[in-house]
């Protein structure tokens, strides 16, 4: 297959016209690439829980990239990332109790979504519909669905994670069109694009690595292993 794109922690891969192959990276970074790592683990656990949760959320009608598992990642349809990043936040924490002075671990009922505008030159910044819109980066109309598609699978995978004895705190959604021209969920869904906290308010995803609490891989294995027992043991595989 031929490397068509290598990222921060992804490769992706051409497989035909219409397809990818998303291999995931041990590498995991923060703070805009200052702060490196490459455990060793941490690619298969987030290819894993990244195939866990798209074919659960296909299987519940949200329309996504996903194909099937492949080894240390997934198929994918090809698509055009739209540069917006969706976050929804179910809780407080990260950068909204900095920006707005709030209390890390305030309840946000209903969900609050931001969006952010994908540059990695200018590190991401928050941005309101309008300059969306306005900038053409999508049109209303996209905007719309993907807010109601970010707010529906927010709750899905709310209650998932909750059934697994785990909070989903926030999460990030990239969006794309795929080569028939539909709008369909996109990149990944893993714990380093979201967050969670086990009932004892431990941090099972990315900022483990952020802050320096503790072994990521092991913290990503103990997402993983809760989630198949939710969700059985994957998954269809490409054919
Ligand atoms: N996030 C992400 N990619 C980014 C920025 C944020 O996946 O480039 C995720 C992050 O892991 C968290 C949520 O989006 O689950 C909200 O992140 P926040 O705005 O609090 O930013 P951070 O504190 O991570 O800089």
């Amino acid at each position: 297959m031929e490397l068509l794109y290598e990222g921060k922690s992804k490769r992706i891969y051409g497989v035909n016209e219409r397809e990818v192959f998303v291999e995931f990276k041990d590498d995991v970074t923060a703070f805009d690439g200052k702060k490196k790592a490459s455990p060793e683990g941490k690619g298969k656990a987030t290819a894993e829980i990244s195939s866990l949760l798209f074919e659960y959320l296909s299987s519940k009608g949200i329309p996504t990239h996903y194909i099937g598992k492949g080894e240390g990642g997934f198929y994918a349809k090809k698509v055009r990332i739209l540069p917006v990043e969706v976050v929804v936040r179910n809780v407080a924490t990260g950068s909204i109790v900095k920006r707005l002075g709030l209390e890390k671990g305030k309840e946000l009922t209903p969900p609050l979504v931001e969006y952010f505008y994908k540059s990695d030159e200018l590190g991401d910044p928050l941005v309101c519909a309008d300059h969306i819109v306005y900038f053409k980066w999508a049109t209303e109309e996209e905007l719309k669905k993907m807010k109601e598609l970010s707010l529906r699978a927010t709750e899905l995978l709310k209650d998932v994670f909750a059934s697994a004895g785990l909070k989903l705190v926030d999460i990030k959604y990239e969006f794309g069109y795929d080569p028939d021209g539909n709008l369909v969920l996109a990149d990944e869904i893993s714990p380093d694009t979201c967050r969670i906290w086990d009932e004892n308010g431990r941090s099972l995803d990315k900022d483990v690595f952020r802050k320096d609490l503790g072994d990521i891989v092991e913290a990503y294995g103990e997402v993983l292993r809760r989630l198949r027992d939710v969700l059985g043991t994957p998954l269809k595989s490409r054919t």
